[in-house]
């Protein structure tokens, strides 16, 4: 996409965010940070956050901050369940990674990791789609090369004041004694069925045994033995890495999902673990709620929808970023991609992006609905390619397009259609009243009634249950189209 249309797209929302600009200090470095744990490709819903962040990035660039956004990729966290979509081979063949670092999982294909795989593609997306760059990093290397090493200290060495901490919070007592961290099995390398038993001065004592997490059975090796939990041979139960991570790459912002900032939530916690670990304020939030971007007929990535590559063959990546960043972001988004209401979105588009008043948008739809060619300017491109894309996949009323695959039909029917036939043949003049003219007359001569006759005519050319008038129609598909299809019966 051209910068110029960027552009575009951030004139047009001015977003508010939740706390005052000057909060943040602009004699320093304003780190923002966003992190995707890389299990399937990304859900559309989850660039709203990316987006969020963004604009609060390019603000404060504005502004005359010197602002860095990150985008972190979890790839030390477990490899916890296989994609919606992953078929039987692949399931049997990851199986037994169910609990490893997705670090240590190998790609679907080419090199790198399980999570690089995933992960990157997002990055890929977010740059040539949004022309978004952020910056990367892993949270498998910052582990391994002990960024995070004297973080673990701190937690380990206050677990009594981390558990009361999280006792008067949420009420459970004794929450992390055997699972501050999750250590890696030396043994099989999984980090789902490590339990610490003990600790010991610099090291923890370990068994590694069969777990199960949401019907999600992970298979432990028996293994019993002492290991320092440093240089990624450990990784931080996730509300503790939280603070961990905000002290070792001194995070400014970071938002939080609804569910983690309600009462008794993750954030809660971490930000006063934050402030009791390390005696400083902890990062900014900026809240925002679930974002369900739907198909019906897309694969689906979670109970959120579908990928943000589906999402793009309805959306023009422009107009994704407008969906997802015009409502406040503590407001719930929930768009159904093959929804009725899609030609309004689709029509508000041209408007405000393209400059059309509307009257561009009704000749591509009915271009497209009549399989016309007509060149149009360029910058039409994407929505012609999202909008044939809607007409071809929603099965509302609204989606209608000729469609000419062969049907069942019964032999009153098919008397109708022969007799049609031979009167549009001979027709003088193929306008849509003489059309009407003749299609009544044809339902006379076949003793077929007029409504059914309506009916047939509307589930044959554009398998739907009612459309424009018979005459109209057909007149706009043209005879040529419409004697060669009818013949087929
Ligand atoms: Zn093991």
């Amino acid at each position: 996409m051209e910068l110029e249309q960027m552009n575009l797209i951030n004139k047009k929302n001015k977003r508010v965010f939740s706390f005052d600009l000057d909060r943040l200090d602009k004699s320093n470095i304003v780190n923002i940070n966003e992190s995707k744990t890389p299990l399937t490709h990304v859900h559309a819903g989850s660039f709203r956050r990316i987006f969020l962040h963004f604009q609060l990035h390019e603000r404060l660039l504005q502004e005359g901050y010197n602002s860095v956004f990150y985008i972190g990729n979890d790839d030390y966290d477990p490899y916890d369940y296989f994609p919606e979509y992953f078929n039987e081979f692949e399931r049997e063949s990851y199986r037994h990674y169910l609990g490893h670092p997705l670090s240590e999982v190998l790609a679907l294909e080419g090199k790198g990791s399980y999570a690089d795989y995933y992960f990157n593609e997002m990055i890929a997306i977010l740059r040539e789609e949004f022309e978004i760059n952020v910056v990367t990093y892993k949270t498998s290397e910052l582990y391994k090369s002990g960024v995070f090493d004297d973080g673990i200290k701190l937690v380990l060495k206050n677990i009594d004041k981390m558990n009361s901490l999280y006792e008067s919070i949420t009420g459970v007592s004794q929450k992390f004694n055997s699972r501050p961290l999750q250590v890696i099995c030396p043994n099989c390398g999984n980090m789902r069925t490590t339990r610490i038993i003990n600790y010991q001065n610099e090291e923890v004592e370990i068994i590694c045994q069969n777990h199960k997490l949401r019907d999600v059975e992970f298979k432990g090796c028996g293994f019993r033995g002492c290991l320092n939990p440093y240089k990624g041979n450990a990784r931080l139960f996730w509300k503790l890495e939280w603070p961990v991570r905000w002290e070792a790459l001194q995070i400014k912002v970071e938002g939080g999902r609804k569910d983690q900032n309600s009462d008794k939530g993750a954030r809660e916690f971490s930000e006063k673990a934050y402030l009791s670990l390390f005696a400083k304020t902890p990062p900014l939030n900026l809240p925002y709620d679930f974002c369900y971007i739907r198909s019906a007929h897309s694969q689906q990535i979670n109970r959120f929808g579908i990928s943000v590559i589906d999402a793009l063959k309805f959306l023009p990546p422009q107009l994704l970023f407008y969906l997802l960043t015009k409502p406040p972001s503590t407001q719930v988004i929930d768009i159904d991609l093959e929804s009725a209401k899609m030609l309004d979105i689709y029509r508000d588009y041209v408007k405000i992006f393209l400059d059309d008043d509307g009257s561009k948008f009704d000749l591509i739809l009915d271009n497209l609905r009549f399989e016309r060619d007509v060149k149009l300017d360029s910058k039409f491109n994407p929505l012609i390619n999202c909008l044939n894309h809607y007409l071809h996949t929603s099965k509302e009323y609204e989606a209608w397009h000729l469609d000419f695959s062969l049907k069942m039909i019964n032999e009153d029917e098919r008397t109708f259609i022969r007799i049609l036939f031979k009167k549009l043949e001979k027709i003088n003049a193929w306008e849509a009243s003489s059309i009407q003219e003749d299609f009544r007359k044809a339902t006379v001569e076949a003793l077929f009634p007029i409504n059914q006759a309506c009916r047939l005519i509307y589930r044959l050319i554009i398998n739907r249950e009612t459309g424009l008038r018979i005459g109209v129609l057909l007149e706009n598909v043209g005879k040529e189209k419409i004697l060669k299809y009818l013949s087929l019966y």
